[in-house]
């Protein structure tokens, strides 16, 4: 497909550029001894035979030897480079956007252009050091304050793959005001750094830095939950449990992320009826499988099974689910074995098989902006790199 396109462009290219060159030519009043539309159009002309002997990469290097770079064609050679490094041929953009940056008749303006574009090259070819330091080049020396913005993207780009996220953080501060998704990414940042502070035993730092991820970006719901588990560590379970209540107001999607750490922190604190009545609190906006099982969990330890079966099955009778469906089995086995002092029904271990396998494929996260999903809670989309976009599904087989 992309051959195709990149066919396309060349040969419309091409064929501008002989129209133009016959035209000028036709125009003249002395002829040239060689005028340019003979040379392009034999180049043309062999293009046309690889493409006829289905040889596309002969006839795309002859296009583009016969593009003569002038001020006319120098955006059609930049989107060559470009449509190269999408397809993976990085080498080649390098090589067309390097011959670019060689010609003198550049303006200042594209070759702070081609610059970025070879940046680009550069990064796709993982020579992160070379991209480097064009892209600082142009931030430093720019006239245009679009290239000097484009330059900070593509290095902060560049420092978020090299998780170099202070280097990132020191060159933000132009783009904050302007654009809302590097004010997301930085508290993630931070967030970062304060991970790497607290394998070091700096918790100080580390709160710190959250507290500067909570001002960049007050949704983050990442800050919170650590921040939540910097004061459980140092048996500050009621602050603990006030981070955690601050998630469901930020992010409903993130309650079952932070359910795990609310148990263990009314359970630290001794306090099961509090952690029931966050439960029941939480449950009419947030009717999630992990809050109805926990739920389940709290009435089976304290009245029984049975109220516990009859509970769960109402709860889930307005919010049906597998994972709740799962859970109820293992209430209704758990019934059985108590009551009849048996191992339970064998057809209860079948659809408790059942449930178990369609669970087992069914992934529990997926980015809401490019539809990635997986097993894990990952902070960074892997598939379109937008930070917190990355949620537990909700539905009948998720949340
Ligand atoms: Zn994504």
């Amino acid at each position: 497909m992309l051959d195709a396109v990149l066919l396309g462009v060349l040969v419309a290219a091409i064929a501008i550029g002989f129209g133009l060159g016959y035209r000028q030519a036709s125009r003249r009043i002395t002829p040239s001894p060689a005028p340019p539309s003979r040379s392009l159009s034999r180049d043309y002309f062999v293009g046309l035979n690889y493409l006829l002997d289905e040889k596309p990469d002969k006839a795309i290097n002859t296009f583009i030897h016969a593009l003569e770079v002038n001020s006319d064609t120098v955006d059609t050679h930049i989107t060559l480079g470009k449509l190269f490094r999408t397809r993976g041929e990085a080498d080649k953009a390098v090589n067309i956007h390097q011959n670019l940056l060689a010609r003198p008749s550049l303006s200042a303006w594209q070759n702070e252009q081609v610059q970025l574009e070879l940046a680009q090259d550069f990064m796709a070819l993982g020579l992160h050091d070379r991209a480097q330091r064009l892209l600082q080049q142009t931030d430093a020396d720019s006239q245009h304050q679009t290239h000097r913005m484009a330059a900070r993207r593509l290095l902060i780009d560049l420092f978020e793959r090299e998780k170099d996220w202070q280097s990132a953080l020191d060159i933000i501060q132009p783009l904050l005001e302007q654009q809302a998704d590097i004010q997301v990414a930085a508290a993630h940042w931070q967030c970062e750094l304060a991970a790497d502070d607290m394998t070091q035993a700096s918790r100080s730092l580390a709160k710190r830095r959250l507290k500067k991820a909570l001002q960049l970006d007050p949704q983050c719901v990442r800050a919170n939950l650590m921040l939540a588990e910097l004061a459980m560590d140092n048996g500050r379970y009621a602050n603990a449990i006030a981070r955690l209540g601050r998630i469901a107001e930020q992010d409903q999607a993130h309650i079952p992320t932070m359910l795990p750490a609310l148990q263990r922190a009314y359970r630290y604190a001794g306090d099961d009826a509090g952690f029931t009545r966050h439960l029941l609190e939480l449950l009419p906006d947030a009717p999630y499988t992990s809050v109805i099982v926990r739920l389940g969990e709290m009435t089976h330890r304290h009245d029984g099974v049975e109220r516990a079966i009859e509970q769960t099955g109402e709860r889930l009778e307005a919010s049906p689910s597998l994972g709740g469906l799962d859970y109820l089995l293992d209430l209704y086995m758990e019934s059985q074995r108590q009551s009849q002092r048996q191992t339970p029904d064998s057809r209860l271990f079948l659809l408790k098989r059942h449930t178990r396998a369609l669970l087992e494929n069914r992934p529990r996260y997926r980015c809401q902006r490019c539809g990635f999903s997986g097993d894990m809670l990952i902070w960074q989309c892997p598939s379109c790199r937008q930070w917190g976009s990355v949620k537990p599904i909700i539905g009948v087989d998720g949340e």
